[in-house]
């Protein structure tokens, strides 16, 4: 494992630079003659600023680019990468048409000093997708990108490259970092999150957010999740008032959500209104 110039090379290869905005890591996996990068930050300047910092690792084009999913922190510099394919869940993409822009004025009230940055941004999604599984290439390497289910929103894929031990998770996991529960899907979650813990095996996973961990992380923040979901049934069950599931919740607030959101998002789908 080796570091150089803010890159850290978790596997033969497959980098990840983690920037201090949102705490948020971006994946690298260099093949013969050409590159991937993983996530493409929330603005032109940001991904500007990737393409930047690729330049100590290498000269050769980013011909590939997979979003874990349609978030603005993980698609919204994706323009930037063109003509590069872009890779994502089928559902990304109708997920950023639909959410894109009313995502974009929300941040930029949220966040004044991005307004600027995040106005220039056109809503790019994905042109290639897959539903359940897909082997892709870059430079005579394969990659492979796979949805396990519903949780951090409803096309999370995560992505591994066979003959390293490095598996990227997006925003299925977090590390020192709150699970973002808005658009999620908190029952189908926990089966989810085990699932990922269980595909990374002995390796390394690299969350959307915070540091690079492994399958011990992976599994009690799955079991965090299921704690949600649990919490949110004995609400429903009448067992738990909603201040009582929310004291008890396993993750502190997250900065972009209201303390109870989780929990309620939870209840709105054990009452069929979340789809
Ligand atoms: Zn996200």
């Amino acid at each position: 494992m080796g570091v150089a110039d803010g890159w850290v090379e978790l596997g033969d290869r497959v980098f990840v630079r983690r920037y201090a905005l949102y705490d948020q890591n971006i994946g690298v996996i260099l093949g013969t003659g050409e590159a991937l990068v993983i996530d493409t930050r929330s603005s032109y300047r940001q991904a500007r600023e990737i393409l930047t910092d690729l330049r100590s690792l290498t000269g050769d084009p980013i011909t590939v680019v997979v979003d874990t999913h349609g978030h603005f922190d993980h698609a919204f510099g994706n323009a930037i990468f063109r003509p590069a394919s872009i890779w994502g869940q089928e559902r990304c993409v109708g997920f950023m048409e639909r959410t894109g822009e009313a995502r974009k004025a929300k941040i930029a009230a949220e966040t004044p000093e991005l307004a600027g940055e995040l106005d220039e941004v056109v809503i790019d999604p994905p042109d290639r997708t897959f539903g359940e599984f897909a082997t892709i290439e870059v430079g005579g390497r394969a990659v492979e990108l796979r949805y396990l289910g519903r949780g951090h929103t409803d096309h999370d894929i995560v992505v591994t490259v066979p003959g390293t031990a490095v598996l990227f998770a997006g925003d299925l996991v977090e590390n020192g970092n709150v699970p973002f529960y808005s658009d999620g899907f908190p029952l189908d979650w926990p089966a989810t999150a085990a699932k990922v813990a269980e595909l990374v095996g002995d390796g390394v996973i690299v969350p959307g957010h915070g540091d690079h961990a492994g399958r011990d992380f992976a599994a009690s923040q799955a079991m965090s999740i299921a704690q949600v979901a649990d919490l949110a049934r004995r609400v429903v069950a009448g067992e738990l008032t909603l201040d009582d599931a929310v004291a008890a919740h396993p993750f502190p607030e997250h900065p972009a959500e209201d303390a109870r959101a989780p929990l309620k998002r939870a209840l709105d789908q054990i009452r069929g209104e979340v789809r």
